[in-house]
């Protein structure tokens, strides 16, 4: 049945997530800062709105997908937020990838409201956000993810609920440390290889199949050469750019210092793909931190 959905942030995977809640025959309308990304809305099918007051209050589901915890904080939260604006029993779904306390504050803020609310962050990227096959790690109570599981099949392939609210969060910074430290494994092995005078094929064939097979190594290898669909062999474009994952890194310190949680090795790995962002890093994909580890980046 088409619901009315509101829809808040229509960027790079906003725009094209939202298209396709179009596609399935919803009512959708967006609100954006971004000029462009209303029009984009418009021309995929959905309606403008003229503030997120206007929105809110016209939505049966509202989704998000914005920056960063502030921002999500500002607009349920804030002055004219949605918590202000919308019905008792409207469903919240926000995509955003935020710092876990906040994901779990204003979770707190819209159940007082009688609004449930899942946090539901993804990962696949424009491409899945495009071809709607995004993973969804879901955060929040077990009512709340069957009433938001339907919108979340429309725009996503793989739709797991991770637990209470604040959890999906979690998961999703959790599995990008470890992420982030094995990449910075497996391209010091390949450095060290290199002045070993060993063939980086030949480390690929013995590793994939040894002790140190991870998927950084198998399914996304730094080098260029032995995988031929990696990033290293289109000189590194994205993919998934290292300032993203110095992000998922930051907010993975941040909720370890807010937990209690002893992380060295995400800390370090944090503060190595700071200096490659600093060295000129930002735009290019994560694994291209091979190159500042040689030396040549
Ligand atoms: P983006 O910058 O392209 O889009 C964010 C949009 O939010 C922009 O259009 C901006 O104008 C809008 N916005 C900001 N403040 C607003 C406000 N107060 N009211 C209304 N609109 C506002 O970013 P993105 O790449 O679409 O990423 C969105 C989220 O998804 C981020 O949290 C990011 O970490 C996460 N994410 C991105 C990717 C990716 O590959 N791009 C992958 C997984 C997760």
């Amino acid at each position: 049945m088409a619901s009315t959905i509101g829809f808040i942030g229509l960027g790079n995977m906003g725009g094209p997530m939202a298209a396709n809640l179009v596609k399935a025959g919803h009512i959708v309308s967006g609100f954006d800062l971004s000029e462009a990304a209303l029009s984009a809305l418009e021309a995929a099918g959905g309606k403008r709105a003229a503030s997120v007051q206007e929105l809110a209050a016209s939505s049966d589901v509202i989704v998000t997908m914005l920056p960063a915890g502030a921002h999500v904080r500002k607009v349920y939260m804030g002055e004219g937020g949605i918590l202000e604006a919308a019905r008792p029993g409207t469903l919240m779904i926000d995509s955003s990838t935020i710092d876990v306390d906040s994901a779990r504050a204003v979770a707190e803020a819209a159940s007082a409201k009688g609004m449930p609310m899942v946090d539901a962050p993804v990962s696949g990227g424009v491409g899945g956000a495009a071809a709607g096959t995004l993973t969804f790690m879901v955060g929040g109570p077990e009512e709340a993810f069957g009433k938001a599981k339907p919108y979340l099949d429309v725009m996503g392939k793989t739709i797991v609920h991770t637990g209470d609210a604040g959890t999906g969060q979690a998961a999703k910074i959790c599995n990008n440390m470890i992420l982030g430290i094995s990449m910075i494994g497996v391209s010091e092995a390949f450095v060290l290889a290199e002045k070993l005078g060993l063939d980086a094929q030949k480390l690929f064939d013995i590793s994939s199949t040894a002790s140190g097979q991870c998927w950084s190594l198998t399914s996304y290898c730094p080098v260029p050469g032995p995988l031929p669909s990696s990033p290293a062999n289109r000189d590194y474009q994205p993919g998934f750019a290292a300032e993203m994952m110095l992000k998922d890194l930051k907010l993975a310190q941040e909720a370890a210092s807010s937990a209690g949680a002893a992380t060295p090795l995400g800390a370090q790995a944090a503060a190595l793909y700071a200096l490659f962002c600093n060295s000129g890093g930002r735009g290019v994909d994560f694994s291209g931190i091979v190159k500042y580890l040689r030396g040549t980046s």
